[in-house]
């Protein structure tokens, strides 16, 4: 049964722009998204989508010019992250909402102990003698797996691994309710990206934390992430709990995103990977952005860019197939699966 949690952060027709010499590239254009209290929801997509750059929009981390935040609002406990003065963001930023980049190695400083640098945050957000700090930035060092007698190593002694953990216990050190993990394991092995996404599950239910998690992966999602929504473009295309995704996968684009990815069980010799790229965002098509990719298109789509329609409680796709009224224009070709809920 859908129930409606408590929203923790909404977003609201967010659109980000950015703005070179001679041309506008339109990389999050009108994306609505809630996460609500203790959630984990995933945003899934190809590089260049938007994803990160929505992630950079809620700590308002982005570089303006060039970027442009040409619209929305970003609602955290009922405030305007984008409205508010900087001092009252900084109270927000590695506090209340904190982000982990995907490469460890940009985020730590060569030159400070690491033990420095988590408690940085600390001095920084709570008021507590640095005796007290200190204590808290060991407990978090032990709380990601890292003994606490290495506080005083450097981030070159530590393997890819560990020193991901590190800037993982940065962004927890101050318990926030809300963690942005953009691509947290991507620079990792394997291996090691099971270990820390295994730690990251455990740490943010013992504290409640809410995350965004941003990722191509959609293993990664399966495993973590109770919603998902697609964006594609910097469209939103469909979203809705993690098992409508996966078992009544419905737009296009999603279609082709499981089709490109190996299971278990497959029969075929080969992956089907979506054709063609992701249209150059300073140049949308005017219709369905996924249109010059889809091999479910019709006429209107290339006129009329679809809304996003309810398909099932929760479940929203953007999609003339899913429409209301659909318009009567039969599929221009065949190839991909049906792409309707259910089959
Ligand atoms: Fe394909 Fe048309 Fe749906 Fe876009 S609106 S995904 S082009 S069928």
């Amino acid at each position: 049964m859908h129930m409606e949690k408590e929203t923790l952060l909404e977003i609201q027709d967010l659109t980000i722009q950015y703005c070179m010499h001679n041309r506008t590239v339109r990389a999050v254009n009108g994306v609505s998204l809630k996460i609500q209290k203790g959630e984990t929801l995933g945003l899934v997509g190809e590089t260049g989508a938007g994803k990160t750059t929505i992630a950079l929009g809620i700590l308002r981390l982005l570089q303006e010019p060039p970027a442009k935040i040409a619209g929305g609002r970003i609602l955290y406990e009922g405030n305007d992250i984008l409205k508010l003065p900087h001092h009252e963001l900084r109270k927000i930023r590695g506090n209340k909402i904190s982000m982990i980049f995907q490469d460890p190695m940009t985020a730590l400083n060569p030159i400070d102990t690491v033990g420095e640098q988590i408690m940085e945050g600390i001095l920084l957000h709570e008021k507590l003698s640095k005796k007290d700090a200190y204590r808290k930035a060991c407990e978090t060092l032990e709380m990601v797996g890292i003994p606490a007698e290495r506080y005083h190593d450097y981030p070159h002694q530590f393997s890819g691994g560990m020193k991901q953990r590190i800037v993982i216990a940065m962004a927890l050190v101050c318990r926030p309710e809300l963690l942005l993990a953009d691509e947290p394991t991507t620079a990792l092995d394997v291996t090691i990206q099971a270990q820390v996404l295994d730690m990251i599950t455990r740490i943010r239910e013992e504290l409640g934390t809410s995350m965004l998690l941003i990722t191509h992966d959609l293993g990664v999602i399966a495993d973590m992430c109770d919603r998902v929504a697609v964006i594609y473009a910097g469209r939103i295309v469909e979203s809705g709990a993690t098992e409508q995704i996966f078992n009544h996968t419905s737009h296009p684009y999603t279609v082709g995103l499981f089709g490109a990815i190996p299971t278990l069980d497959m029969t075929e010799d080969r992956l089907v990977p979506i054709d063609g790229l992701m249209p150059d965002p300073a140049n949308l098509p005017d219709g369905c952005k996924f249109c010059p990719r889809c091999k479910k298109k019709m006429a209107v789509c290339e006129e009329r860019e679809p809304d996003l329609s309810e398909i099932a409680p929760g479940h929203l796709v953007r999609c003339h197939l899913f429409a209301k009224n659909p318009p009567k224009d039969p599929p221009a070709a065949d190839g991909q699966d049906s792409g309707k809920e259910g089959e």
